[in-house]
Order: structure tokens, then sequence, then C-alpha cells
């Protein structure tokens, strides 16, 4: 069991936070020594508490199946107390000069940045994604901060006349308050760093509900912004495997202004419905269908490597992961040729092994997922240039795969596949891959390969989506707003929109004198 007995949170991540962890499961001493420094418990008001029902739950590696650790398993009491927490500091947070926040926000990106390490292999354990791609994600989560650290002090209002001279405008903006905020597993560190930093620079507190597949990292980073030096109250964690009794627990406490979330389109709609019981503003990131379009006039070469970024990073477990491909019939048998042989190049393994690329996926579900979604396309006359079926156990691995010839009607035309599998269609015109692409309830992200300009801007209007790959493979970035439009969601993360999400807006009107 864990423990976290009530310790002051004031210590590093590698220091006195933590509780009891299992130990080095299948890995090394420097494995083991960083799960026992991980902090265990929940994070409220500053201290590191059990369970009020003293329950954990284990956290397992998907490579090997074997547990990596227990942590806090939260009850809906114990997620109202981090609220109570995050609403007692809320005003004082508020209140803290735009530099002060900004400050602690830089520290924090500069602590993230000192622990890559650290982060990465967590991240690498207990989610799959290789150390690589694990370093990588530290980089772009850590940019979160640093990008916020720079908001923090930037944020303008708006002085005018109004259009009938009879008054003065004043808009200026001001903290929603407490939020919720619920990440997913798969960017176990991205996705806590892309919500709490613009929240902190806004001057909002925060109650963070790990997804309980990846909780370690998310504890981890806590520490670290405890050291960075984030106030008591302003930032709580509460992991739990009641994620529903939890954040219904907290949604329905008229304390509580906001919701970020970012996970499936059918939680993210439950919690559309939740949270206009008590009208909280919301930020959607939710599913993706993401078309890949290459046309005739592309650079194939560069199509291909678009393509391995876009479809096999994060093993294909990405909202922004191609989940279609459409090719142009000029340069079709090219490009499938030309990629699978580069995903035949790709290792698969647990991802702290040397060379490694496509790690485990996040659990047996997911397996049998892909399994289905191979089994119908063929089913319905596609072709299997690679891959195609799981890999045998232990861990929870699935062969990078390229599917040719996929038929309409097709399941991974509709579903989003989560995981390493290539699924290839061809298309005529223009007009027709167009209309294939958006061909989707959801509208997250377009990939297209073109050499014609005209082409390229015609796309930028015509395809569907809050975000667009013009001739690259991916699209996040710290500065720039990340979102979708359709199904996939409501809302920007990062940029120079991203602060808004967490501020509201209040209008003065002075009458002239
Ligand atoms: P995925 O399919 O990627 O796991 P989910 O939408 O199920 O996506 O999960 C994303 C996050 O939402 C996780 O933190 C999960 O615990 C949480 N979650 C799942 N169901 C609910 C719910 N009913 N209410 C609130 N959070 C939920």
């Amino acid at each position: 069991m864990t423990t976290t007995a009530s310790t002051s949170a004031s210590g590093s991540a590698s220091g006195s936070t933590s509780g009891s962890t299992s130990g080095s499961a299948s890995g090394s001493t420097r494995e083991s020594a960083l799960l026992e420094s991980v902090p265990t418990g929940l994070l409220i008001d500053g201290v590191w508490r059990d369970a009020s029902a003293g329950d954990t739950f284990a956290v397992i590696d998907p490579a090997t199946g074997r547990e990596l650790a227990r942590v806090a398993d939260a009850t809906p009491a114990d997620a109202v107390a981090a609220l109570d927490a995050a609403a007692a500091a809320a005003d004082d947070w508020a209140a803290t000069a735009p530099r002060v926040r900004g400050e602690i926000l830089r520290r924090a990106f500069d602590l993230a940045t000192e622990h890559r390490e650290d982060l990465a292999l967590l991240m690498t354990v207990e989610m799959g994604k290789s150390l690589a791609e694990a370093r990588g994600e530290v980089t772009y989560g850590a940019e979160f901060l640093r990008w916020f650290s720079e908001e923090a002090v930037r944020i303008s209002g708006r002085y005018g006349t109004n259009p009938e001279g009879t008054g003065t405008t004043i808009v200026s903006h001001r903290p929603v308050g407490p939020c919720l905020l619920i990440t997913p597993w798969n960017f176990p560190l991205a996705m806590a760093t892309r919500k709490i930093a613009p929240a902190l620079a806004a001057g909002c507190t925060v109650v963070l509900k790990p997804a309980e597949l990846t909780p370690l990292t998310s504890l981890y980073f806590a520490a670290l912004l405890i050291e960075a030096g984030v106030p008591a109250g302003v930032v709580n964690v509460v992991t739990t495997t009641d994620s529903s009794g939890v954040a219904s627990a907290v949604m329905a406490d008229d304390r509580l202004r906001k919701v970020s979330f970012t996970g499936s389109t059918p939680v993210g709609k439950i919690l559309l419905k939740q949270a206009a019981d008590n009208v909280l503003r919301t930020s959607m990131e939710l599913g993706g269908n993401a078309p890949f379009l290459v046309f005739d006039d592309a650079d194939v070469d560069a199509a291909v490597a678009g393509a391995m970024l876009a479809k096999f990073r994060n093993i294909g477990e990405a909202c922004t992961a191609a989940n279609r491909f459409f090719v142009q019939r000029g340069v079709a048998d090219e490009f499938a040729e030309k990629l699978t042989a580069k995903v035949r190049e790709l290792a698969v393994g647990r991802g702290t092994d040397e060379g490694v690329s496509i790690g485990p996926l996040i659990n047996d579900a997911a397996v049998a997922k892909n399994a289905e979604l191979v089994d119908d396309a063929v089913s319905r006359g596609a072709a299997v240039a690679t891959g195609g079926a799981a890999v045998d156990g232990p861990g929870t691995f699935f062969q990078p795969t390229v599917l040719t010839g996929i038929t309409p009607g097709t399941r991974l035309l509709r579903e989003e596949i989560f995981g390493p599998v290539a699924a290839i269609s061809t298309f005529e015109t223009e007009e027709e891959g167009v209309r294939l692409a958006n061909d989707t309830e959801f509208g997250l992200v377009s990939y297209a390969f073109t050499r014609d300009l005209a082409r390229g801007h015609r796309l930028i209007t015509s395809l569907r989506s809050g975000m667009l790959g013009l001739n690259t493979g991916v699209v996040s970035n710290a500065s720039a707003p990340f979102g979708g439009v359709k199904s996939s969601g409501l809302g920007r993360e990062g940029g120079a929109e991203g602060i808004h999400e967490y501020l509201d807006t209040t209008y003065t009107l002075l009458p002239a004198s």
C-alpha cells in the first residue's frame, strides 16, 4: 500500500514526498530509484495525503504488464477537499503580480528541463513511448511553462470611445476562478503543462485529475511545481479510478468555474452536459480522425517522412495522428511502397530499449481495437502491405502496419485507430480528395502534401479542421493555438489564444463627462 503520510510537499521531486512503490518492476536500478522518488499521494493544499478511504491503485508498465507503483485512489470527497483548497487560494493567486506568476512558471520550466531524464523515463515506463519521444515530449511540454510565463505579463485590455461618442469603454480581463483539469494518458506531461501553465499565468487555481493509467508523471511534475514556488492550494492533484464520481462532485460545486478536458469525444459530451448545470466555462480537446492528403505534385519522399511522424509518432496514440491516408492516383504506388519500406524498419519493443521506436499500446483493449479495425478493413478488401497483427506478450504490442486499398464503409474511416496502423485509399481529383478528407464528424487536424502554392492556399479554406499541416507531419507548438472544430472540441490551447481560455472579459462604461 502507498504511503505518503501527510508530509509537507516542500521537497523536490526527488526528495521527501514519496510513499512506497513496488520497486524495480522490470527495469534498472535507476528506474527503481526513480519510481521510489515519485510522490504517490494526493496533493491537496500543498500537502501530500493518503486518500480518505485509504485506497490505492496500481500503475502498470504496458511493456511488461507489471506493477510500477501504487498511488492514492481519491474519493469524490477528496476531490472536493482539493476544490476547497483551490477556492481558498484563488483570491491571493489572482492578486499575485503577473510578473511573480510568470517567474514561478519560468522556474518550473527550468526544473522540468533539469529533470528531463527522469520525466522522460517515467513517461516511457508508464505510457510506453520510446525514450527519444519522451525526451521530445519534455521539450514540448516544458515549453508551455516558458511560453505562458511570458504571456502572464501580457494580459491586456482595450480602452476606447463608443460610436455615439457618449462614453468611454474599458475592456479588461480577470481569471475565471478555480478550474478542473482532466488529462489523458497519451501525453502525460504535455497535456498537464498545456492546461496548468495558462491557468496559472491567468491567475487561476486548479485541481488536476490525471489519467489513471499514467499518473506518475503528473505527480512528479506537481512536486516540481511546488519546488518552483507554486503556493499551497494553487495546484492540487487528485489521482483516482473513479474519474466520473470525482469529476461530477467537483463540477456540481458552484465554486468551480471552468473545466478543461482532453480525451475522448464521448466523455467530452458527458462533461459538456454536466458543465451546463453550473454554466461552467469549458475547453474540450476531443477525438480526431485526421486526413493525410498526398497530391500528385507532392515531394513524395517528404510526404513519406511526414507520414512517419503523423502516423507513427507516439505509437499512433495521438488525437493528431493521421487516421486516413488519401493519395492521388499518380503517386499512390510510390507512396505506399516507400512508406511500407520505412515502416518495416521500425523496431518494436520496450521504450527504454536502444533503437526502439514503437513501444506497447496502452492496454489489451487498445490491441484488440487495432486488431478488429485491421480485420474489418481486410474483410472489406484491403491488402496488408506490412504488419497487421498483435505481437505475442508479455506487453501489449501491435505490429506497425500499412494497409492499402481501403474501401468505402471500412470502420477505420470513421473511428479513431489510436495505434500504429496506416490505412491508404486513393483519389483522382482535388475536389474528391477534399470531399473524402472532410467526410468525418471530426475536425482536429488535416495534413496535406503538395508543391502547388495555389492548391495549398485553397486547402486552408476547403479543409474543415482547426489545424492544417501543409507539407509537414507535426503541427503542435506551444506558440500556436491547438484545437479542433466539430466533434473535435471547443477552445484552443497554446498561442496567444490559450490564456484567454482562463480569463473572463469584463466591460466598463464611463459616461462622457
Ligand atoms: P481515453 O479513451 O483516451 O482514455 P477518456 O476520455 O476515457 O480517453 O479519458 C480521458 C480522461 O478523462 C482520463 O483522465 C479519464 O480518467 C477521464 N474520464 C473518463 N471518463 C470520465 C468521466 N465520466 N468523467 C470525467 N472524467 C472522465
